[in-house]
């Protein structure tokens, strides 16, 4: 007999795992609270990471069943400006990164899972908040807490394509900003991991650097932001229900990549509840994402400890490597001694920053209130 396999929420990770569900043979149906896939998000460029694996990103989908039929972009360059504003250049031989839209037109990736999952069977109920799931299913519902934010804008440009970043705690407390420009796009971002509630002086400050640095021209900028929840669980799993996603905390801790491993956790729990072993996807994620996480989470702590005169040292030393694809790989790859420090250091970061938005008006709490105000 065919189950109906009940997930919660319509991001990449609730539809990868529906798309998992209904190949294995199951029926799957999803519930998205809102009117649509990917509203949390406005068109907004993302990366779709392409270094932490030998494989290509977009093979490793295709191998998990998931078209790369949305709009990809390989960037195989990376201008990063170090503190002082000196530009670094990282490049490689195969793509750095696919640029991708996240939200709800046509091209970005969350309408192209949408219709892939449509395309093969799955039901998806909008505008239906879901609560329990009292017989099992996936819960894929994003971030429960915002351990960073990103505030930032959306715009039109006669600019050429790029992407650069900037590495600076005057721009990006602990964090990085960011500009990518593709086909007359562009997206410009502070994203934070400290003193949230001064999000908006630190996007301005954004603005005029990139401004200063490449000449930056925003037509019709409209603001956009967010926040994203990166904490290993100890387990992603009760009884019959599994965690998938920004649900469970599976995203990069250093950066904030988090769609690879959405996409990869719920085609795992799909397969997994479909295949009626639930603890098998226990196993898989932990295999799998776990000593990623640990490592990201270890890089983090020294990251955090570099302030702009170690950023700076850092990008020098490493723009020097021939190829960035190759030393990101590295520093992303699971190690004993990663793992050790991790346990003995970086996991006490792994803890709620609540304090961090007391009293906060960050893009983050604003939509938290929002969403409570409106169900
Ligand atoms: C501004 C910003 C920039 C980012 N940039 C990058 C990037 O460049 N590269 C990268 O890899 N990652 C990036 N990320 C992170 C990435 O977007 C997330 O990791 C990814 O979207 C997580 O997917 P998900 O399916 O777990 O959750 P989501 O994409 O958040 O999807 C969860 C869905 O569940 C729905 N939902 C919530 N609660 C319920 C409920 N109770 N019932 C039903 N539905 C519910 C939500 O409406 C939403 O549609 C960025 C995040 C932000 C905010």
């Amino acid at each position: 007999m065919r189950n109906t396999i009940e997930i919660s929420g319509a991001g990449p990770a609730g539809l990868a795992a529906a798309l998992a569900v209904v190949r294995s043979g199951h029926k799957a149906c999803v519930y998205e609270r809102r009117e649509d896939v990917g509203k949390r998000f406005h068109g907004d460029f993302q990366g779709l990471e392409n270094w932490t694996t030998e494989i290509d990103v977009l093979d490793e989908l295709a191998s998990m069943g998931i078209e790369s039929s949305f709009e990809h972009t390989p960037f195989y360059e990376v201008t990063c400006f170090s503190p002082d504003g000196v530009p670094r250049e990282f490049r490689s031989i195969q793509p750095l990164f696919y640029l991708i839209r996240r939200g709800s037109e046509a091209g970005c990736l969350d309408t192209s899972l949408k219709q892939q999952a449509l395309d093969a069977g799955v039901e998806i109920r909008f505008g239906e908040k879901l609560h329990r799931l009292p017989s099992g299913g996936i819960v894929t519902q994003g971030p429960r807490r915002a351990d960073a934010i990103a505030a930032g804008y959306l715009f039109d440009t006669d600019m050429a394509d790029g992407a650069y970043a900037a590495i600076s705690d005057q721009l990006a407390p602990k964090g990085y900003a960011y500009l990518l420009v593709s086909s007359g796009r562009g997206t410009l971002a502070s994203c934070l991991f400290d003193d949230f509630h001064n999000e908006r002086r630190y996007l301005e400050r954004c603005v005029e650097f990139f401004t200063g640095k490449v000449n930056v021209r925003m037509n019709n900028p409209r603001r956009f932001g967010g926040g994203g929840n990166f904490s290993i669980p100890r387990t992603a799993r009760k009884g019959n229900i599994l965690y998938a996603g920004e649900s469970a905390g599976f995203q990069d801790p250093l950066f904030g990549f988090g769609i690879r491993w959405a996409l990869i956790s719920g085609v795992e729990a799909g397969r997994a509840l479909a295949g009626g072993d639930p603890a098998r996807y226990e196993r898989i994620w932990k295999r799998r994402l776990r000593a990623y996480h640990q490592t990201a989470a270890t890089n983090r702590w020294f990251y955090e400890r570099l302030g702009d005169r170690g950023y700076a040292t850092a990008l020098r030393k490493y723009s020097q490597e021939n190829d960035a694809r190759t030393w990101m790989k590295r520093a992303y790859a699971p190690s004993l001694w990663k793992k050790a420090w991790y346990y003995a250091m970086a996991s006490r970061h792994d803890k709620p920053l609540l304090q961090a938005h007391e009293n906060c008006d960050c893009t983050w709490c604003r939509c938290e209130r929002h969403m409570a105000q409106t169900g």
